[in-house]
């Protein structure tokens, strides 16, 4: 299986090199020449386990590793790190299952596929002979930020450079970043949103001057963000197993179709669905659920994606995106795996900021539907599913869960539904609490809230949020927008 670029089809890679680039050289991203076919048997999926899922799944489609190379992988990353012996668990409340994904380190999904690329990263090096250290450079909405670190801290052969947007992650994200341990890690606040960071960070891969002068030192870039194919194909494991699960509990029979509503950003996670679905997994309806930033909304109800419109910070900071990468991706996909139509598109989007898809396009992305939730959505079904079931659920999904409550009741549509549960409803304890008890926190500060969200919930403490009340901050830079590449060159002394 090769990789290619989404904006230049003539550009082949084998899947270790493009997890090693990140990103092509023309600023495309890689994707898979063809999406290759789940050929195990639904049955057979749901007596394995979610390592066994894991190399099922992850060997169709990085093939230039070895059966030895991806399993070592597979191993070192879904460990005890993980509170959950299932890596994932699954809740039914309000009618769909909740598919858990923040029982990792960081308690959220990010997880999920940042405990596993440090590996397939540095087995990629091995196997190209690359002699380089490698440099990973990080813009993030909060979650990734820390899932990185958390997996490339103190793995040799690497450092990892994070950058997040001073205001605009909470006050936990921010804590479990700055607090980062190793001696290869950096931690650096700018002032500017998401996609300022995120535009600073492709800027400098893309940066060719710099990149010559980066090898002279013996460094080379890679991204551990969700545009990295070794981010991406690992998500694709969780929608399988859950799947399996499922069947496995007798809750569906094998073959029957099953909706998935993603919280969605950077179309990271929803993209891994719909690699799911192409894999030949039984889904129906792929469910986008935005928060009030819902470019992906209109998106999919009008075929214009339309970034010129005002940033909002909402309680769902790691969705408050107004340029999602990994929608590239489908738009090339849906073009007919064209590189010439998506290159087209995202010219047009670097121009005016926005495009519009042919109506063969549209088309194409029949399986997804868009939703939303305000900001009082999100609180409001946070404190109902507690009241009528019980069950404690973080500002994310719970804008997945208003999307889907809305849609059931819309469509009446009663298909067997997997939300993606994407954090701990402790990292986002402020407006949680704000949600279960119908009121808006402002003067209590985080750990009062985290205390409280104990109290009223039962849930136990993760170790990830004993361990912020005490860590001594050790990253404090902070940079304007425009400095990120001299804070690079400085910390790698360029
Ligand atoms: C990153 C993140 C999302 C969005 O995921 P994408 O893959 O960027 O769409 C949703 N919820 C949480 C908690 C996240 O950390």
């Amino acid at each position: 299986m090769r990789y290619l670029s989404t904006r230049n089809s003539k550009l082949y890679v084998t899947a270790s090199e493009a997890i090693l680039k990140g990103l092509s050289e023309d600023g495309g991203l890689f994707v898979p020449e063809s999406i290759p076919e789940l050929t195990t048997s639904l049955d057979a999926l749901s007596k394995m386990s979610y390592k066994e899922v894991a190399y099922d799944v992850m060997s169709r489609f990085f093939t230039d590793f070895t059966e030895e190379e991806l399993k070592a992988c597979i191993d070192a990353a879904y460990d005890s790190k993980f509170e959950t012996e299932n890596i994932c668990e699954m809740k039914k409340a309000g009618g769909a299952w909740f598919l858990e994904l923040y029982h990792g380190k960081t308690i959220a999904f990010k997880d999920m596929a940042l405990s596993i690329l440090p590996h397939l990263l540095t087995t990629s090096a091995k196997k190209n002979g690359v002699k380089e250290e490698i440099v990973i450079l990080t813009a993030t909405s909060g979650d990734t930020g820390k899932a990185a670190l958390a997996g490339f801290a103190d793995v040799p052969g690497t450092r990892i450079i994070v950058f997040y947007p001073k205001d605009g992650v909470s006050r936990v994200q921010e804590l479990q970043m700055v607090t980062q341990k190793g001696d290869n890690t950096k931690v650096i606040a700018i002032k500017g949103n998401f996609d300022d960071a995120q535009t600073g960070v492709k800027e400098m891969f893309n940066n060719k001057e710099l990149n010559e002068r980066l090898k002279e030192k013996g460094f080379r870039f890679s991204s551990a963000n969700s545009i990295n194919i070794g981010r991406l194909i690992p998500q694709v494991v969780y929608y399988v197993f859950a799947y399996a699960q499922l069947l496995k509990k007798g809750e569906i029979k094998a073959g029957e179709q099953i909706n998935i509503v993603v919280p969605t950003g950077n179309f990271g996670n929803i993209l891994a669905a719909y690699y799911a679905k192409r894999m030949g997994l039984p889904v129906n309806k792929l469910v986008c659920a935005s928060n009030e930033n819902k470019v992906l909304y209109d998106f999919f109800k009008t075929g214009t994606y339309d970034k010129n419109r005002e940033f909002i910070l909402t309680t769902s900071p790691s969705m408050d995106i107004l340029i999602s990468s990994n929608l590239e991706r489908l738009l090339f996909h849906t073009a007919g795996d064209s590189s010439e139509k998506c290159a087209a598109l995202m010219s047009e989007l670097k121009t005016f900021g926005k495009y519009t898809v042919s109506e063969d396009m549209k088309e194409n992305m029949s399986d997804f539907l868009g939703g939303f939730a305000t900001e009082k959505q999100t609180g409001d079904i946070i404190g109902r599913l507690f009241g009528e079931d019980g069950y404690v659920i973080d500002t994310h999904t719970a804008v997945g869960a208003h999307v889907y409550d809305t849609y059931r009741k819309e469509t009446k549509d009663d298909t067997v539904t997997v939300i993606a549960s994407t954090a701990s409803p402790y990292k986002f304890s402020r407006a949680v609490v704000g949600g279960l008890l119908g009121k808006v926190f402002t003067e209590e500060s985080d750990f009062e809230l985290i205390d409280m969200l104990h109290e009223l919930s039962g849930i136990e403490l993760p170790e990830a949020v004993k361990e912020i009340k005490t860590a001594e901050i050790r990253h404090k830079t902070v940079c304007e927008k425009n400095e990120m590449q001299k804070e690079v060159e400085r910390a790698l002394g360029l």
